[in-house]
């Protein structure tokens, strides 16, 4: 049974980093297929506009919280989200599950020869880890049908989809059932980071929850999309329901 918190309409699963890894493994060894989102407030903020976006997050197999923002309002809602479980520390933990067993992973996205530095880079960094295949992120039609095809062909224990939010989670959605992946994830920009070309905020930020901090003084570039960060704090204070 899933244990759900509702942080402005999106269900984010209450579950730890370890308890999401075992999620996965179930889903992996069940039947169909199923897909991960793994919002930021952005997101959350966002889906409050955009009805598809919110409608499939709600219909996730499961949502975990990017940000540590998404943690923070949980504390309004009736279960408290225990941890920011991060995309990119998602990817992390599912190689090291899973390198030198039979399961399999797809890279898709980032900008060309992205995937491709980021695979290197995480077979170097977790032995017998099995990528099977990659794409970089930017295709036209006839393109986008050779890479679902390809997919399909290795039909991949996890597929990794990195085009961004939310293009990312409206191309699992619509084509998951043509792809063969057990699991599809969004991971936004973590094949950048995979591949060395953007840091991480260093542990200590991390820990104190000002990784969208570090992320704003060393990619100004970013400012206009986290204005949304506190327009998500005033939207979640404004709606709140305290425990
Ligand atoms: N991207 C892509 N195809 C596109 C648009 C973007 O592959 O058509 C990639 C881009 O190269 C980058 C990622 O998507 O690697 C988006 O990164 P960002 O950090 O902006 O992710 P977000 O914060 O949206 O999750």
């Amino acid at each position: 049974m899933r244990k759900i918190t509702q942080v402005l309409n999106v269900p984010f699963d209450a579950v730890t980093m370890k308890e999401a890894v075992a999620r996965v493994k179930v889903l992996m060894n069940g039947e169909g297929q199923h897909f991960i989102c793994t919002p930021n407030p952005e997101i959350v903020m966002d889906a409050q506009k955009d009805k598809e976006l919110m409608s499939i997050l709600r219909e996730a197999d499961m949502v975990v919280p990017d940000g540590i923002g998404v943690v923070w309002a949980s504390k309004y809602s009736s279960i408290r989200l225990k941890e920011r479980v991060a995309g990119y520390d998602l990817t992390q933990n599912l190689f090291n599950e899973f390198a030198g067993t039979d399961k399999t992973f797809y890279f898709f996205g980032g900008a060309p020869g992205v995937a491709a530095d980021a695979a290197r880079k995480m077979r170097h960094k977790y032995p017998g880890l099995k990528i099977v295949g990659l794409h970089n992120g930017y295709f036209d039609g006839k393109e986008e049908k050779k890479i679902i095809h390809d997919i399909k062909n290795l039909s991949p224990s996890i597929l990794l989809v990195g085009l961004g939010a939310p293009k990312q989670e409206k191309w699992i959605y619509d084509n998951m059932r043509l792809l063969g992946a057990k699991v599809s994830i969004g991971v936004g920009g973590s094949f950048d980071v995979m591949a060395g070309n953007v840091k991480r905020a260093p542990r200590p930020f991390q820990k104190l929850g000002l990784e969208w901090f570090y992320r704003l003084i060393t990619q100004p570039t970013r400012w206009r999309r986290m204005m949304r960060l506190p327009i998500f704090a005033f939207t979640v204070l404004k709606t709140r329901k305290r425990r």
